[in-house]
């Protein structure tokens, strides 16, 4: 199986960012929808790193060093809540 680290590390760590992000901005839209958006725009920011893993393994420990270190990772992440969150696109 083909695996984007930056997708494995996106999914790790979207929940917790969107929580604390909820604790300033509560009036945030997190549909499904307004998720996907902000998944997509941060992996747009984040360089792929495209490993493959034996079918059905679970990727564990996520190489932050491939995809650019964690703190960048952090702030894609961050940035792209912000930015749908700002002007989701179904209103
Ligand atoms: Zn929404």
């Amino acid at each position: 199986m083909i695996k984007n680290y930056a997708e494995v590390a996106v999914e790790e760590m979207f929940d917790r960012l969107l929580k604390e992000h909820l604790k300033k901005e509560p009036d945030t839209c997190t549909c499904e929808q307004c998720r996907e958006d902000m998944k997509a725009l941060a992996l747009n920011n984040i360089p792929p790193h495209y490993v493959v893993t034996e079918k059905g393994a679970i990727l564990k420990q996520v190489g932050f060093d491939l995809i650019g270190g964690k703190a960048q990772v952090t702030s894609a992440i961050l940035t792209a809540i912000q930015t749908v969150g700002a002007s989701p696109r179904h209103r």
